[in-house]
This record gives C-alpha cells, sequence and structure tokens, in this order.
C-alpha cells in the first residue's frame, strides 16, 4: 500500500519535486501530545483527524506525554491509527509537580481567589503544573530531545483541510520558529504581575531581545503596558532549539523564580508568545492561513479561496475566528503591515 500512497501524493506546492515522494525531505520533526489516560478518546480523534489530512502522506513521528504510565488501552487504541513511530514517555517528576521552594500557602490563598473570582481553572493545581511544563521542559523530555521541530496537538481539536505541503520543511527554509493559527486575548486576572516581570527581565538583559522584534504586536507604548494578545498554544509549530537557547532558558528561568506559575496562573500561551515576540525577528513568526484549526470553542478556517478549495476544507470560512472580537489577528496584520 505504500507505493501506491506515494504515488498518488500531491508534492508539497513550490517543490520542484518530480519523484511524487512527499518525505525526500523531511526535517528533524515529531508531534507532541500531551494527555491523561482519560482523554483516550479525544487523543483518538485528533491524531484520526492529522492522520486523514497530512501526516499520512509524511508519517512524521509521535510523542505522547504524561505524569504518569499511559495505559496498554490508551497505547493501543493510538498505535492502530498511524504506520508513523509512537512513542509514550512519562515526564519527569520535577518536571511537573509544583516545587517545594513555591510557598504552599501564598499558591493555596491564590487558588482560592481565582475560584471565588470564577476563573477558569483557577482553582486547579494540575492545571498550573500543566501550564509550566509546557513553557518550560516538554522540549527537555528525553523521548523529545533529539528532535528540533515540534508540532503540539491536544485531544479533542480538529484539523478542518488538506496539509498539502511540510510545514516543517517550510518554516525550515523560511527561517521562522514559531507558528500559529489563531491569535487572541488573555484573561488579564490569569497574568496579573506577568508583565511587569517581563519588563525587569528585559531591563537585566537587554542582550536577549532581537532586532525587529514583535514587541510591537503586544504593546502599542513601547512595551510598557501589555494589550493581552498572545498566540493560542494548544496549535504551534515551533522550533524547539528556540526554547532551548539562552535567550528563552534565561526567560523561562526567570519567570519560573517569581513563583507566578502557582502564585496566579500564567499560562504557557502568554509565556511562549511573549518570549516569540521578544526574542524572534517578527517575520521568523508566521502565521498559516491554509492550517483550518479546531479548538472548542474557536476555529482558524483559511480565508484564501483557493486553499479554502484546494484542500477540500470542511470548515465555512466566514465563521474563522480571525476578525472575530476577541481575536488579535487585525492587530497581528497591522503590525505586519498588510
Ligand atoms: P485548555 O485547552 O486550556 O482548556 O486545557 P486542556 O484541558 O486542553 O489541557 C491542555 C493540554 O494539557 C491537553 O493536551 C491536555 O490533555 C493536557 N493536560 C491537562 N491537564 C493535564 C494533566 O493533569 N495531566 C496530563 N498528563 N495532561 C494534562
Ligand atoms: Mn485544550
Amino acid at each position: 500500500p505504500s507505493t501506491t500512497e506515494k504515488a498518488t501524493v500531491n508534492p508539497p506546492s513550490g517543490s520542484s519535486n518530480s519523484s511524487g515522494l512527499v518525505y525526500d525531505r523531511r526535517a528533524n520533526a515529531t508531534f507532541v501530545i500531551l494527555a491523561r489516560n482519560t482523554d483516550i478518546d479525544g487523543a483518538v480523534r485528533s491524531i484520526r483527524d492529522i492522520e486523514d489530512r497530512f501526516n499520512r502522506k509524511y508519517r512524521y513521528p509521535y510523542v505522547f506525554l504524561n505524569e504518569v504510565e499511559f495505559d496498554d488501552n490508551f497505547k493501543q487504541r493510538i498505535s492502530v491509527l498511524t504506520s508513523a513511530p509512537v512513542e509514550f514517555g512519562v515526564i519527569p517528576h520535577d518536571h511537573w509537580f509544583q516545587p517545594d521552594w513555591i510557598d504552599e500557602d501564598r499558591a493555596k490563598a491564590g487558588r482560592e481567589q481565582m475560584e471565588k473570582d470564577r476563573i477558569i481553572y483557577g482553582g486547579s493545581v494540575s492545571y498550573r503544573n500543566m501550564c509550566r511544563f509546557n513553557s518550560g521542559f516538554f522540549f527537555k523530555h528525553p523521548l523529545v530531545q533529539k528532535y528540533r521541530w515540534y508540532w503540539r496537538i491536544e485531544p479533542d481539536v480538529h484539523f478542518h483541510c488538506d496539509i498539502n505541503f511540510d510545514p516543517f520543511v517550510f518554516m525550515e527554509d523560511n527561517n521562522k520558529r514559531y507558528a500559529f493559527t489563531i491569535t487572541m486575548y488573555e484573561y488579564h486576572a490569569t497574568i496579573p504581575t506577568l508583565w511587569s516581570h517581563v519588563k525587569a527581565f528585559t531591563k537585566l538583559h537587554p542582550e536577549h531581545i532581537a532586532q525587529d522584534n514583535a514587541l510591537g504586536f503586544m504593546s502599542t507604548d513601547g512595551g510598557d503596558s501589555y494589550n493581552l494578545c498572545h498566540f493560542w498554544s494548544n496549535f504551534e509549530i515551533a522550533d524547539m532549539d528556540f526554547w532551548r537557547g539562552p535567550a528563552y532558558q534565561a526567560f523561562f528561568e526567570y519567570l519560573d523564580k517569581q513563583g507566578g506559575f502557582y502564585y496566579e496562573r500564567w499560562g504557557d500561551a502568554p509565556v511562549h508568545s511573549i518570549g516569540a515576540a521578544l526574542f524572534l525577528s517578527k517575520n521568523q513568526i508566521q502565521f498559516f492561513d491554509e492550517i483550518g484549526y479546531e479548538h472548542n470553542p474557536y476555529t482558524h478556517c483559511p480565508q484564501n479561496k483557493d486553499t479554502w478549495k484546494n484542500s477540500r476544507c470542511s470548515c465555512d470560512p466566514k465563521r474563522s475566528f480571525d476578525y472575530d472580537g476577541y481575536s488579535c489577528m487585525s492587530k497581528w496584520d497591522k503590525f505586519m503591515g498588510k
């Protein structure tokens, strides 16, 4: 079956590939999926979608991560879905759980207040563990360390269009390091002091700030205040060597020491986004209109008519989140001069 599959595949657009093989050029890349055993049904749906729309032609590997062992049911139900390599890993204890040096009384008071204020996941410790892990640790996992590029997938997401090109190779060829499909405002109540720490960090370490950075997307007063715009990190395609590099490492360690992952409820989305905006040039950040993507309750549907048609999209372009009042897409367009 693999020979017929290869023969019917369209080469990625813009490629001079004449053999019809989509994978004569591959990136050193993997999918990364953080999940609980109870997420199995949603994980199956997500993998079915990405296999159907992209990966049956490309066969990039999958790494599933969990703070406890995946059970046999989880492993079996995932493994039957793909002929790509699949690995299941346990997260090292210190990469997941609340560190000892966090003042638990202060953390608890923060959680109780947020619960009272009805902030989503406000009372949850495990959600905080997850956000800190995604901010600073997933790219250090032994199973992930061998890869440079990753595509983050969550249980219960949807891919609405054929992806007829290799986004990893595209990023490598075009000097991109971080890609998104949806951008929106963060809840201020989850990150009340984050920006003040970001500012303190940039004063201490001006050497890490990129020329031609994307700070102007997030702040219109030269960095004094934050407009809460961030890239929605449940979808990410990015270069882990960027997260592993000196600028982001110093940034994450600085933020982690402030304790805000536990005293407040800092999300990996604003932390990654602010890191990308400060330490990358704005042209290294890629918006993929081509990738139709849904994570409840929002969908990005390609706005380019030819893409929508040629990629057999199942989403309604009129209901794309891009120009919803809560989206930051128009700010991104304006910032990028579009
Ligand atoms: P939301 O998208 O912000 O509503 O948060 P999710 O509940 O979707 O969690 C984000 C990601 O982390 C998903 O891939 C979840 O499966 C995963 N996740 C969340 N909490 C835990 C947890 O306690 N353990 C593990 N192993 N994964 C988790
Ligand atoms: Mn989610």
